[in-house]
């Protein structure tokens, strides 16, 4: 008999599970997408939208296009999830399934910084991005921070990129009297590459004039006064504010076994399975501590991405008899760091080394950003 596999979220972790599923399992078998927005949308792109190189209408897709691909797409507020009964709850109707692969990312919580909602520009959201690419030709002079909230956060590289791409950006202009200033509770930039090359990288940044801050717990944004309030009595003044949102773990989740510190979920960090069979957990949702240094995997689309695929193996092995044997290793490859347009620095990442994560950065070349384009253009052909 056909199983109902049902899919939370058509993000990047989403949507790969959806079609590795269906170009494996029999068509007896249906696979659903839920998700609140019509488009999906490709956040890596997300730096080069905020200086007006992509446009908003560049960087998604429509989730109905995966209707063509025999996957089930439902548009829909997923209200809650009943893990007894296996069923879904939506604004508009209720799901059951036999499997269930949640992949809703992290959740943006701007509010958690008072002063945000009234006066940040949110780097996650393309509305607000759209709105920057229009007003930065008409920023000539004046102080621009970029912060941080809170850690952890989703997009490991997306600050930096676009702090280094508004530097290119004004200094291609020729506009001397524009300040950049990124602020970040991280003890050194780049925190997720660890204590070699995150301060060399925080010296790529300096050398550009960029200020930093680090170490720094944002209290609130005063935008009466233009300052951005830092625990300790530190104002760091600004005429533009650029904020990356607090992140947590599903809210309709928090109150279920899947569930545990700062609402993130628990998954096994190899097969992704969660501590309900059938039930799995993969991309920014997820908490994973890494060996040694107790850090959270970071929160990235290469991962999301490989993850899905490990668990959609896995699902279709089970459909067909045979026993799961596919797995994460907290391997990325083939990933970069724009540092300008027409530059990036080739990254790869193995999460999970028994001695502890360990990641390689190239210094910035033209070839990293090839591969970053030409990433993006597979990306939003392969799978829609
Ligand atoms: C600016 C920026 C730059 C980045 N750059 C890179 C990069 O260069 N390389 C890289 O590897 N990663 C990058 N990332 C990170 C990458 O985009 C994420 O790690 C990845 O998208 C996570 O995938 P996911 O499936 O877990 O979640 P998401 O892709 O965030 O998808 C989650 C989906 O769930 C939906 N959803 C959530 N809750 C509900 C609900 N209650 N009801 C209905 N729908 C819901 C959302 O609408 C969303 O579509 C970047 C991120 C940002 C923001």
């Amino acid at each position: 008999m056909g199983q109902a596999i049902v899919i939370l979220g058509g993000g990047t972790g989403g949507v790969v599970a959806a079609n590795v599923l269906r170009q494996l399992v029999p068509p007896a078998h249906t696979i659903t997408v839920i998700d609140r927005r019509e488009n999906h949308q490709f956040q890596a792109s997300f730096p080069l939208v905020l200086i007006g190189h992509r446009r908003a209408e560049d960087v998604v897709r429509p989730l109905s296009a995966l209707r063509e691909k025999g996957i089930e797409f439902v548009q829909a507020e997923i209200t809650g999830v009943d893990l007894q009964t296996r069923q879904v709850h939506t604004n508009v109707g209720t799901l059951a399934y036999d499997y269930l692969i949640i992949s809703l990312g992290a959740e943006r919580h701007p509010q958690s910084v008072p002063g945000f909602k009234e006066a940040v520009f949110d780097a996650h959201s393309l509305r607000h991005l759209q709105q920057l690419a229009a007003e930065l030709p008409r920023f000539h002079r004046g102080r621009i921070v970029l912060f941080i909230s809170h850690l952890p956060f989703s997009g490991t590289v997306g600050p930096y990129e676009m702090v280094l791409l508004l530097s290119d950006f004004f200094h291609r202009q020729k506009r001397r009297h524009v300040q950049l200033t990124l602020v970040t509770p991280e003890p050194y930039l780049l925190s997720a590459a660890g204590p070699r090359l995150g301060p060399r990288f925080q010296d790529l940044c300096l050398q550009q004039g960029i200020r930093v801050v680090t170490q720094a717990r944002v209290l609130y944004l005063d935008h009466r006064t233009g300052h951005l309030v830092l625990d300790g009595g530190i104002y760091i003044p600004g005429d533009m504010f650029i904020g990356v949102p607090s992140h947590r773990g599903p809210t309709i989740l928090r109150k279920t076994i899947l569930s545990q510190d700062g609402g993130w979920l628990k998954a096994h960090p190899y097969t992704l399975a969660t501590a309900v069979p059938k039930v799995f957990a993969i991309g920014d949702a997820v908490g994973i501590r890494l060996p040694v240094t107790g850090a959270w995997l970071p929160k990235a689309g290469v991962f999301a991405h490989y993850q899905a695929e490990v668990v959609a193996r896995n699902i279709a092995l089970e459909l067909a008899g045979k026993p799961p044997r596919f797995r994460f290793t907290g391997k990325a490859v083939g990933a970069s760091l724009i540092t300008s347009l027409g530059r990036a620095m080739p990254l790869s990442i193995r999460a999970y080394q028994p001695t502890g994560p360990r990641l390689s950065l190239l210094p910035p070349l033209r070839l990293g950003y090839a591969a970053k384009v030409a990433f993006e253009q597979y990306w939003l052909n392969r799978w829609f």
